[in-house]
Formats: C-alpha cells, structure tokens, sequence
C-alpha cells in the first residue's frame, strides 16, 4: 500500500490481513518463498517471506525487478451508469491503461449514489491480475461542464454514435491524428450515459476545438462497450 515507507533493498514489510491470508492459505507459501509486490509508487520488487503467521505475513524486499513507469494513461471521463456496468468500466480500463477515471454527472445520468472506495479496490484488484504497476485514480463525479472547465486537455476524444468523419463511419484515421506529440495523459476519452448526452452538451462538445467526436461503429453501444472499444483503439493506435 502507498503507506509503506520508500521500498528499499533489506527492508521489512507486514502484508495486511486480507493479503497475508491470500499468501498463507490460498497460495498456501511459506518462509523462504518470494514473490513480487508493488505499492502503486516504487516499481515491482522481489521479497522473500520471512514470517508466515496466522493473521500477518512479513516480507523482506530483496531488489527492484521492474521500475516505476513514468507516463500515465489517458484519463477516461465517463457518466455515471447503473453499479455493475461501471464497476466492468473500472476494471476493464484498469487493464486497457487508463490513467484516472473521472466519473461524470451529465443531464441524462440517473446513478445517484456512487460507491468511490469499492471502484478504487476494483481498480487496485485489476491492476494486480495485469501485473500494472501504476493503479488508476478514481475521481468522485463531477458535473461535465464543471469538468471541462477545469483543466485544459490536449485532446478530448469523444464517443458520438452520430458523428461521421467527412461523410465515412472510419474512425481510425481521425485517431491516427492522435499520434501527436500531444501528451497521453492529457488525452481525455469521453463516454456518454445509458440516455447519451443531450443536444445542448452535444453542441457544447462539439464546438470545442480539443474535443474529436469519434464513432464507434454503426451500432448504438452501451457505456461499457463503448469505453472498452475506445480505450482499445487508442492503445491500438497510440501504443500505451
Ligand atoms: N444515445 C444512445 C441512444 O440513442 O440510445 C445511447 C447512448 S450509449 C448507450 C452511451 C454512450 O456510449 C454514448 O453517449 C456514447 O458516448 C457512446 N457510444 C455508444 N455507441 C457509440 C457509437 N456507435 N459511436 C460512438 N460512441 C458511442
């Protein structure tokens, strides 16, 4: 966990109860085991258990096996959807390299109540099955204006089932246009609600000259889908 002093080579560390039981009884390891762990901020580091007990393992670090990376993923703006399509959300961008997911209130959305801390443990879960080194930040919503006002994006890519690119549906060559110099991580990949985004939101996306309305296909996807395909052609294009 980020609580953990700066990993260095020799030092201790006491697994919390949850991870210690993962070790002990469902990896069923023992002292002079070693495994690899990260913290979210020092890179991947082998350890080798040296006390197994009942309700706390102890590890003591051995060396850095895989740096810190430097960059950060781009940040996945997403309306707030009904729990278990957004909590696929967080898990799915988790592994496709999402580097925040700023969850967003828009005219349409209907979620009241978001549950922040269980989406930062699904994403932290996710990170650990694809052996990521980075977790992505969860931001609690925020209204969609009031997002887009805050910061200046390089680039806001932007799911708009209605838009074609010069009269085609072809979306990859406006993401070509992406391999810029532009900085990943202040590429925005923005996905609308189960309603979508009304006109006026549409028309206030649309006239922004950052934001790239990008289709996804003929078909309307759901907030799930749509995300997912979005994070995957980005990566596919831009190679994070
Ligand atoms: N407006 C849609 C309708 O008429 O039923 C519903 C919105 S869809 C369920 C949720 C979001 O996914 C949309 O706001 C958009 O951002 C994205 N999306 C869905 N299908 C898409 C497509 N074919 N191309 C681009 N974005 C899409």
């Amino acid at each position: 966990s980020e609580t953990t002093p700066p990993f260095a080579e020799g030092l201790s560390v006491i697994l919390n109860p949850d991870q210690s039981r993962y070790l002990a009884a469902v990896m069923r390891l023992s002292v002079d085991d070693t495994v690899s762990i990260f913290n979210g901020r020092d890179g991947e580091w082998g350890a080798r258990l040296s006390e197994v007990g009942k309700k706390a393992v102890k590890l003591d670090l051995i060396e850095q096996t895989r740096p810190q990376p430097t960059g950060q993923g781009p940040i996945l703006a997403v309306a707030l959807i009904k729990r278990s399509a957004l909590e696929y959300i967080v898990e799915k961008a988790t592994e496709l390299g999402a580097g925040t997911i700023q969850l967003l209130t828009t005219r349409r959305t209907n979620a009241s109540h978001t549950n922040v801390e269980r989406l930062v443990s699904i994403a932290k879960e996710s990170a650990e099955q694809t052996e990521r080194l980075d977790v992505p930040e969860i931001l609690a919503p925020v209204k969609l204006d009031r997002f887009l006002a805050a910061a200046a994006f390089d680039r806001l890519i932007f799911g708009d089932e209605n838009s074609t690119h010069e009269g085609t549906r072809e979306t990859l060559p406006l993401l070509q246009a992406l391999k810029t110099t532009a900085a990943v991580e202040r590429s925005v990949i923005l996905i609308g609600p189960e309603g979508g985004f009304d006109d006026d939101e549409r028309l206030a996306l649309r006239g922004r000259p950052d934001c790239i309305p990008v289709n996804l296909g003929p078909r309307i996807l759901r907030a799930d889908t749509a995300a997912i395909s979005a994070l995957t052609l980005y990566q596919a294009v831009v190679g994070d």
